[in-house]
């Protein structure tokens, strides 16, 4: 008799729910399982010197393939994993991954390689603890620091600026270097920028991709990479499609460039491939 109660109050509870919650705890649930079951393989997409081709460096993506529902995008399920705190574990799993395949392909297709690896705000907490092992880690196997860079984004230094700038610059006396994402899209303010010095800006896409049709945004790009240079910090633009926007780019001075025009984030094999093909 209590399990007839029972269902007919899940079900009264169900109906009375909206379906945006209900997907939610779907979502917390699938996540909780994926984690477990190990659903998640990352690629890898090229970043690519836009005068030679050469690629040095590539960004780490994850992907999560479930079972029953197919491709689920990290628009979707970062955010989540973020707020339920999941995405401290699932970010220990893809550092492990990324510096052990760096490494691997540092020592057999390419000694200066650098995979870099997007973190969030969650991770930055009790001091950056977290990200603060990475290093110690990386000394610990015996990989060279170099192997990995983190990316981070604006809205991260807006949280909680003097805690995450004292882990970031742990990181990068221990030669890790440091991308800030997304450029142009958060909170900006340049005040971050005098304060703490990253090895890298990514010219968010938005901008990028509207260069050849927008010039607000051509004047943005340039200005970007002119105030970059000056800061001492390498730009990477971001989502480049079109040759004409690659062309604008060079001639604003941008030398690292990604996006589909370059190529598609990889597979392991496929990125492999590709290493072992430039150094023919
Ligand atoms: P992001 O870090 O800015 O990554 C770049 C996104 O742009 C990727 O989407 C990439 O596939 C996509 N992209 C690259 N080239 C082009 C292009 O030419 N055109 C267009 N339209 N898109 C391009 P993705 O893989 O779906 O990732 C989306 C976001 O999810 C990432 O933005 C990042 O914020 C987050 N993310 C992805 N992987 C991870 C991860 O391992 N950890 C964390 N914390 N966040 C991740
Ligand atoms: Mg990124
Ligand atoms: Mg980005
Ligand atoms: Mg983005």
């Amino acid at each position: 008799r209590a399990k007839t109660r029972g269902r007919n109050s899940i079900h009264y509870f169900t109906e009375n729910m909206s379906t945006d919650f209900l997907k939610r705890m779907e979502m917390i649930d699938d996540l909780r399982t994926a984690v477990e079951q190990q659903q998640f393989h990352l690629v890898y997409q090229p970043i690519v010197d836009l005068r030679t081709h050469q690629i040095t460096k590539a960004e780490a993506l994850i992907r999560w393939h479930h079972p029953q529902k197919g491709m689920i995008s990290p628009i979707e399920f970062i955010p989540i994993a973020e707020e339920i705190g999941l995405i401290v574990e699932i970010s220990e799993w893809i550092f492990n991954q990324v510096s052990q395949q760096a490494h691997e392909w540092r020592q057999r297709y390419c000694a200066n390689l650098s995979i870099s690896i997007n973190t969030s705000p969650v991770q930055y907490r009790n001091e950056g603890k977290l990200v603060k092992a990475w290093a110690d880690s990386l000394i610990a196997q015996g990989i060279s620091s170099e192997a990995i860079s983190i990316e981070i984004t604006e809205h991260l230094l807006m949280e909680n600026q003097a805690e995450v700038v004292e882990a970031l610059e742990k990181l990068r006396q221990q030669g890790i270097t440091i991308s800030i994402d997304d450029f142009g899209t958060g909170y900006c303010s340049f005040s971050y920028l005098k304060n703490f010095a990253f090895d890298y800006l990514k010219i968010d896409q938005s901008f990028v991709q509207n260069m050849s049709i927008d010039n607000n945004d051509a004047a943005l790009c340039e200005a970007i990479i002119v105030m970059a240079g000056k800061l001492n910090m390498q730009v990477i633009a971001e989502g480049i499609e079109t040759e004409e926007q690659k062309q604008l780019l060079v001639a604003a001075g941008c030398t690292l460039g990604q996006g589909y025009l370059l190529s598609k984030p990889l597979s392991v094999a496929d990125f492999e491939q590709l290493l072992i093909k430039q150094n023919q």
